[in-house]
């Protein structure tokens, strides 16, 4: 180990999730580890992760639920550490957690046990972190080797992580430092933005919506790129919940997504075997059967809800349908970073090695976690690539 405090063989700038994981995997290998952080607290992401139970990986995990310019970039990482591994380490500290819809694990108790335990791995194998340290510069020396000029002094590594995360949530100190490094070192960027973020509405929406609030609905949202079957939550704001966060990260400004409220359900032949039937029972009173009731008027004309299914012509009802299951709404714009899970693009994969996430143009300086152009969805798929990230590059460091 090297003598003086202040220098290592790795440096490690974010201790929270790949940067922990990093850490400790180089500190399992002897190699001497210093993680940097200017928060006052390891992990905040990790501790107001999934409503505080931490979401901390998928038992269904692949490529297909990344975004990034190069999808295949995460595969090698996303194989060598995978879900089972990080289940296993969680298995070994005995913390309780369980399954929820989509092969979701959360922490039966708090996200805490997950800080924990990575904090215990740190300690065995004696990283140092510390933390409230302000990065002023970050410079390679001519024998290749990496100096960082800080609030707490200088430091030397010979290699040098970048796990400083996306730009999401800034009072969680979320800062562009590994964009700005990244570009410092010649990388390219894909421009960022908000994913996994609440809607927006336009100000008509807003003010139709208004009595909506709270109000979950099981639905299938789409857009030209993808589609997710899960919950809509209005909110006062405008729309949230998973689907929602799902497909923000697949929208672009200006167009709108496309809700069916009611997915499986051919609304054609239910209205017409109830037309049958029930002729007489208003349109609104059949479709509280099967909708929240408050919805109805916000997505049809009073007019057709108040007749009696008798007076429904084929064509209106092939007209309710295609309003019920192709609801088109244009959000206004995203919440942005404030409330963003996470941040997409970022460092081009295409400059580092998917192996190792070792610089293509820098040698010791390597990227991982969230900073990367890899975006996982909602899920546990952005814990499990910081996760998978941070392992490969702790086996090379
Ligand atoms: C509200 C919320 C809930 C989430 N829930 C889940 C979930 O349940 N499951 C899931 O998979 N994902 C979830 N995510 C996403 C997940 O938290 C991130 O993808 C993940 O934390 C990324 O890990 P990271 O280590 O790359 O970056 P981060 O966790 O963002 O860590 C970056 C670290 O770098 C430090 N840092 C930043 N700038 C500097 C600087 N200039 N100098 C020094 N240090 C710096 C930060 O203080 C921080 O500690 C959630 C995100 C949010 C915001």
């Amino acid at each position: 180990m090297p003598a003086n405090p202040n220098e290592s063989d790795v440096l490690i700038i974010g201790a929270s999730a790949a940067g922990l994981m990093c850490a400790i995997e180089a500190g399992k290998r002897g190699r001497t580890v210093t993680v940097l952080d200017h928060a006052n607290k390891a992990g905040k992401k990790i501790l107001m992760s999934g409503g505080g139970r931490c979401n901390f990986t998928n038992t269904d995990i692949s490529a297909e639920n990344y975004i990034s310019h190069n999808p295949h970039f995460c595969k090698s990482a996303l194989s060598r550490y995978t879900q089972w591994d990080f289940i296993a380490l969680v298995n070994d500290y005995r913390i309780p957690y369980h399954e929820r819809d989509l092969g979701k694990l959360f922490c039966d108790d708090s996200a805490k046990a997950i800080l924990d335990m990575l904090l215990a791995e740190c300690a065995r194998v004696q990283v140092r972190i510390r933390l409230n340290c302000e990065i002023s510069s970050l410079e390679q020396t001519g024998d290749g080797s990496y100096g960082l000029a800080t609030s707490l002094g200088s430091f030397r590594s010979s290699s040098c992580v970048i796990a400083s995360g996306g730009l999401s949530i800034p009072r969680m100190c979320a800062s562009p430092f590994g964009y700005r490094i990244a570009a410092q070192f010649g990388h390219t960027l894909w421009p960022t933005l908000p994913g996994l973020v609440p809607f927006t509405l336009q100000p008509d929406d807003k003010h139709r919506f208004a009595e909506l609030a709270g109000m979950a609905v099981a639905c299938h949202v789409s857009n030209a790129r993808n589609q997710f079957g899960e919950n809509v939550l209005f909110t006062h704001r405008g729309l949230s919940g998973p689907a929602i966060l799902q497909i923000s990260s697949y929208w672009h400004a200006g167009e709108a997504i496309i809700i069916d409220l009611l997915p499986g359900i051919d609304v054609v032949t239910f209205i017409k075997d109830r037309q049958a039937t029930r002729p007489n029972i208003k349109l609104k009173n059949l479709l509280a059967e099967i909708l929240p009731k408050r919805l109805i008027p916000a997505v049809l004309e009073q007019a057709s809800i108040d007749k009696p299914l008798q007076e429904l012509s084929r064509a209106h009802i092939e007209k309710i349908a295609t309003q019920l299951q192709q609801w088109q709404i244009k959000p206004n714009g995203t919440e942005g970073y404030r409330t963003a899970e996470v941040t997409l693009g970022g460092v081009d994969c295409n400059e580092l090695s998917s192996r190792t996430m070792e610089s293509c143009k820098v040698a010791g300086l390597y990227f991982i976690g969230e900073v990367v152009d890899v975006t996982g969805w909602l899920g546990g798929y952005n814990f499990q690539w910081a996760w998978s990230s941070g392992w490969c590059a702790g086996q090379v460091v």
